[in-house]
């Protein structure tokens, strides 16, 4: 059997005559970017992460951008997030002008307050948590330790829509949340996408003009800015996934606990803590053969991957940065085990336990060869 990392044309089917419709009333319409579609898909995102305002953009990496520049976060800042993310976290701050100063993770691959506290300096003016896998950062610690330096915190919740801290939407924790809508995130659209949450109205009325070229109406420009729209096609699509989001994170959540079920006595596996609610964007599992199981898995139709590879430190664009291997020790260790599994509302039951299987038959080979009875 083979089982895809990803299949995003089965969501496509899953929603076929909905999603099609969607996208021949945006036709009809003659009204492509912004507009209507657009706004009734943000005051919708809006309602799901209990926040006041939100702000489409064209992806995820501008959210980030146009959060940090609204906040004043730019040349010789200093911005501190997580050193296994995806490169966007820091590309971000550098195409701003800012530095990006990497904290240690902790076991559950989020970032460690403590390494936060340690890593401020007197240029510090942001920290920027991922949520990493679709899991809630530690927030509460995270804002303490920002309101005792009086630091900005913009939530990097790319791949956590619909993720809660405390009964809470990510999001809202902090002064800003960023998420994108890139087809490869829990909530997707069929090309690139993002928005941005706000409390502050001020921030959302200057966020809102910054993505439209600084223009406050048609013709007059408040300040040099730039072009970060959402299409109303995407926003109609996104408007279809709403629609069902309870259940499309009911159905990430409840493939998390099969293969819990069928794997925890074996490998290390993701769970939630009480405080945490997770929207499994991965399922990541931590073993000590992982290249070896990876190449098992493939030959036999499952696909897997590895978020991610390199940490941000160790990666060519960050040698001015200054770091070396060793220095986020959590990051390195975790980096050499971690495996991402299939994981979509729409993976079938014999593709879950397929996976279960072959992850089962692998440790029951190495078990064999290490007490003498395999060949
Ligand atoms: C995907 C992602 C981004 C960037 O989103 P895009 O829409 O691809 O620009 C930023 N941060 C994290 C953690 C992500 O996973």
């Amino acid at each position: 059997m083979n089982v895809p990392f990803v299949a995003l044309n089965r969501q496509y089917e899953a929603y076929k005559a909905e999603i099609d419709a969607a996208f021949q009333r945006v036709a009809a319409s003659g009204m492509y970017v912004l507009g209507e579609e657009v706004e009734l898909f943000e005051k919708e995102l809006a309602t799901l992460c209990e926040v006041p305002h939100v702000l489409t953009v064209a992806n995820g990496t501008d959210a980030l951008i146009l959060a940090m520049k609204a906040l004043g976060v730019g040349e010789g800042d200093e911005v501190i997030t997580a050193p296994n993310s995806f490169i966007a976290s820091a590309g971000s701050a550098v195409s701003i002008g800012a530095k990006p100063v990497f904290a240690d993770i902790r076991e559950d691959h989020n970032i460690d307050p403590a390494r936060i506290e340690k890593a401020i300096t007197k240029k510090t003016k942001a920290i920027m948590p991922v949520h990493l896998t679709g899991r809630p950062a530690p927030m509460d610690e995270i804002n303490q330790i920002a309101k005792a330096h009086e630091l900005f915190v913009i939530e990097d919740a790319a791949q956590a829509v619909g993720a809660k801290y405390k009964g809470r939407p990510v999001g809202g924790l902090g002064d800003a949340g960023c998420f994108s809508l890139h087809p490869l995130k829990n909530l997707f659209v069929m090309g690139d996408g993002g928005f941005i949450t706000l409390k502050d109205s001020a921030l959302y009325e200057k966020i809102k003009i910054m993505r439209n070229h600084g223009l406050r109406n048609r013709d007059e420009c408040s300040f040099w800015a730039m072009n970060s729209r959402l299409d109303a096609l995407h926003a109609a699509m996104g408007r279809v996934k709403l629609k069902y989001f309870d259940a499309i994170t009911a159905r990430f959540r409840t493939i998390a606990d099969m293969y819990r079920e069928g794997l925890e006595d074996i490998v290390d596996v993701p769970r939630d803590t009480k405080d945490e609610f997770a929207v499994y964007h991965n399922f990541v599992i931590c073993v000590d053969q992982r290249d070896a199981l990876k190449e098992f898995l493939a030959q036999r139709g499952i696909g897997t991957a590895i978020h991610y590879p390199i940490p941000l430190h160790l990666q060519d664009a960050a040698k001015d940065l200054g770091y070396k291997r060793g220095d986020f020790p959590v990051t390195e260790r975790l980096n050499q085990r971690q495996l991402s599994l299939p994981i979509y509302p729409e993976l079938k039951q014999e593709e879950i336990e397929a996976v279960i299987g072959a992850i089962r038959e692998f440790h029951q080979q190495k078990a064999n060869l290490k007490h003498g009875t395999g060949n």
